[in-house]
């Protein structure tokens, strides 16, 4: 597909309904456009979907008008005719970013899952895949049974680079410390033509598996390319520079499959977040002093001045 509006890609950034309260959906669209917009390079379409189960008979995206969906939605399911208009618009070449919890959407569609590869929570179980995460240095599947989908409290974490070489990733320090966010952990999935392109470790002190679990994937499914976050569950995750210049990068990618954005010289270090105020004081939240990413040193094993909104006995995604 070739650029056209001046060169600009065409970005439909598709939301409308969340698992719950604790994803507020509507500020996050919000954020991510902010960081798209800020690059000059797209022309982005907020459009916001019925929640499934209401009427859909008015929504009829013209999806084939889009170089790339961002899709921040994460509902159990969609019309079998908005179903198969999304299959056709990935598989005939058109790019998918799925960002954190969108990857809890849609358990019950199989082709949504092969453009994701792994997901978590809405009852997953074995069923739905293997487990998949990195040991000794490569990506394997643990066909162990179980509960898809957990994460410890909102702390930051390192971020390694698996796939250096990768346009996402070319230039990008090969390890940094991201704003505190959930860490996504035991993602199930079928794993297909999907190349993890970073892991975070998730730590057992913190409720995690002691795995390298997968941050940042690529996936191709049909000619389509897909970017998969798991990164993001608010304005203050995603106003680490990391997510903002992985989120900008990947949407590039997967529109056009090249990158030419220069990664920001603020990009976080190996051991220091790197945040935009900005971006985290879209969020109230944040601007009432509840939702703050908080630096630390995590060599000096601090905890986060601001305990998370949800500390998570159960947690949510
Ligand atoms: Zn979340």
């Amino acid at each position: 597909m070739v650029p056209i509006h001046g060169g600009m890609i065409r970005v439909l950034l598709l939301d409308g309904q969340s698992g719950g309260p604790y994803h507020n959906w509507k500020l996050t669209t919000q954020v991510m456009k902010a960081e798209l917009d800020e690059t000059g390079l797209f022309e982005v379409t907020v459009m916001t979907a019925p929640a499934s189960g209401g009427d859909f008979s008015d929504f009829k995206p013209k999806l084939s008008h889009y170089q790339v969906i961002v899709l921040n939605y994460d509902g159990p399911s969609w019309p079998e005719a908005l179903r198969s208009d999304f299959e056709k618009f990935v598989s005939s070449g058109g790019g998918l970013v799925v960002v954190h919890a969108t990857d809890n959407a849609f358990p019950d569609w199989p082709a949504f899952n092969l453009m994701t590869g792994i997901g978590g929570w809405r009852n997953r179980t074995e069923a739905a895949g293997p487990l998949w995460y990195f040991k000794d240095g490569k990506l394997v599947s643990d066909p162990s049974p179980g509960k898809a989908g957990s994460h410890g409290a909102r702390l930051p974490f390192q971020v390694v680079t698996r796939e250096a070489d990768h346009p996402i990733m070319k230039g990008l320090p090969a390890a940094w410390m991201h704003a505190p966010d959930e860490l996504y952990a035991t993602l199930r999935g079928p794993g297909k033509n999907m190349t993890v392109l970073a892991t975070a470790h998730s730590d057992p002190k913190n409720k995690g598996t002691d795995h390298d679990e997968p941050m940042l994937m690529v996936l191709s499914y049909g000619s389509g390319r897909v970017f998969h976050t798991t990164l993001g569950h608010d304005a203050a995750a995603m106003s680490c520079i990391g997510f903002m210049t992985t989120f900008q990068r990947g949407v590039e990618w997967a529109a056009t499959g090249k990158v030419t954005q220069k990664v920001p010289t603020t990009f976080p270090t190996a051991n220091d977040v790197s945040f935009r105020v900005d971006l985290a004081a879209m969020d109230p939240a944040y601007l009432n002093g509840a939702s703050s990413p908080v630096i630390v040193q995590p060599s000096r094993q601090a905890s986060p001045v601001h305990p998370p909104m949800h500390t998570a006995t159960a947690p949510k995604p």
